[in-house]
């Protein structure tokens, strides 16, 4: 969750980076993963999990907290939905 100060002429935003592997649920300080965030030209980095080492995605949210998914339920999602695309040629 991010919080919004108010300061003379403007607002500081705070944001989370906190984030946990969303299947052994490590927790991650996410101090290094927003300075690579930061650098990402997609604002999209990978990182894998220290304890079940799978593969994790990470981004920043429109409210600029840490977002984690699995990359292995990305790669499922998108089979999905290229199954639908051929089930509609189909018909
Ligand atoms: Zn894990």
């Amino acid at each position: 969750m991010s919080y919004i100060v108010k300061i003379p002429n403007g607002i500081i935003c705070m944001s989370e980076t906190l984030f946990e592997c969303p299947k052994c649920h490590t927790k991650y300080s996410g101090e290094r993963e927003s300075e690579r965030l930061h650098n990402a030209k997609r604002m999209l980095i990978y990182k894998r999990c220290t304890t079940c080492r799978s593969w994790i995605g990470i981004t920043y949210d429109i409210q600029g907290d840490i977002r984690s998914w699995l990359k292995e339920d990305e790669l499922v999602n998108s089979n999905r939905s290229a199954i639908l695309k051929m089930k509609s040629f189909i018909k």
